[in-house]
């Protein structure tokens, strides 16, 4: 089976090439030579132009940094496309462009699947990201075997766009979670209550989540996260504001309310433009104890 591979970053180039090692014939395209370079070795086969490396092929799938990029490829690569193909984004974007890319590869004949990933560049390596996927049950069991390649958990979330309104809901309870994890220890600190003993109690308690158990903002308690890391990411912060967007143009489209998912918004906007959009998003701690961690 030969797949059609557009965007070879930092997430996109390890996922071609689990493709390649699981047996896939995957033809990419990229406009970063670095990015070519790393995938070309790992045995992709380089195309010219996004419209050469989806020639031919049985499934085509997209990985790029936004909506408004991801769907001006599709208009580009969507005619060249042979008929009955599956076509796969599995990039974080929005809700509207989403919908109108799946629109668009219909009316070309194509069956089409938004598939946005947990699980960041580490999971992308590992081939053990997590896929949300949004698309009839037909496109979701064609993509199965691919998504197999490069991910461990698969849900179908519903039609088109369902996947990445998962993927829009839960960033916002992480980017809300990790603030709420952040500001209960800068609290614990000046009650004079150990980081430890917060930990303890939290991580059994019902204060417990992902933000504190796994990816904890403090050092010392999880060895593993990133404050154990100078903050180094991970998952940066640029990237966390760019889903909090994602999720405030959803809500606001969509009528709901989610005044935290604006506060935390907003907390990772100053973030970014402090010039700290590229340390780990666990670095909001420091910023709201107003010092070092
Ligand atoms: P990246 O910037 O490393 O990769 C994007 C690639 O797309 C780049 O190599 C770029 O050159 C290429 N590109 C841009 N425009 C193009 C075009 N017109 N034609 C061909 N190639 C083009 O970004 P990434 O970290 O790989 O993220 C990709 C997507 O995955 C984003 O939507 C991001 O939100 C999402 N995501 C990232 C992470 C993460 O931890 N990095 C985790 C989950 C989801």
């Amino acid at each position: 089976m030969t797949v059609g591979f557009i965007g070879l970053g930092n997430m996109g180039g390890p996922m071609a090439l689990n493709l390649v090692k699981a047996g896939f014939r995957v033809q990419g395209f990229d406009m970063v030579p670095a990015a070519k370079e790393a995938a070309q070795g790992g045995g992709v086969t380089l195309a010219a132009t996004g419209r050469e490396a989806v020639a031919g092929a049985d499934v085509v799938i997209t990985m790029l940094p936004s909506g408004p990029i991801m769907l001006s490829v599709w208009q580009d690569i969507v005619p060249a496309v042979g008929k009955g193909a599956l076509i796969i984004d599995c990039s974080t974007v929005d809700i509207d462009n989403c919908r109108k890319a799946h629109e668009l590869a219909a009316s070309a004949g194509l069956v089409s699947l938004d598939a946005p990933v947990s699980g960041g560049v580490g999971g992308a390596v590992a081939a053990t990201l997590t896929f949300m996927a949004g698309g009839s049950t037909e496109a979701f069991e064609r993509a199965k075997p691919l998504l197999s390649a490069m991910g461990k958990n698969l849900t179908h979330c519903g039609d088109a766009g369902a996947g990445q309104a998962a993927k829009i809901c839960n960033n916002m309870i992480l980017g809300i979670s990790m603030i709420a994890v952040s500001e209960a220890f800068g609290l614990a600190d000046k009650l004079g209550l150990s980081r430890q003993a917060l930990f303890d109690v939290a991580s059994k308690s019902s204060g417990q989540c992902w933000s504190l158990t796994t990816y904890c903002p403090v050092p010392g308690p999880v060895p593993t996260s990133p404050a154990n890391n100078g903050y180094k990411p991970g998952f940066a912060a640029a990237l966390m504001l760019k889903d909090l967007r994602l999720s405030q143009a959803a809500s606001e489209g969509a009528g709901a309310q989610t005044p935290l998912g604006a506060a935390a918004t907003a907390l990772y906007e100053a973030m970014d433009q402090a010039g700290e959009g590229g340390r780990d998003f666990s670095a909001i701690f420091e910023r709201l104890a107003g010092g070092q961690a």
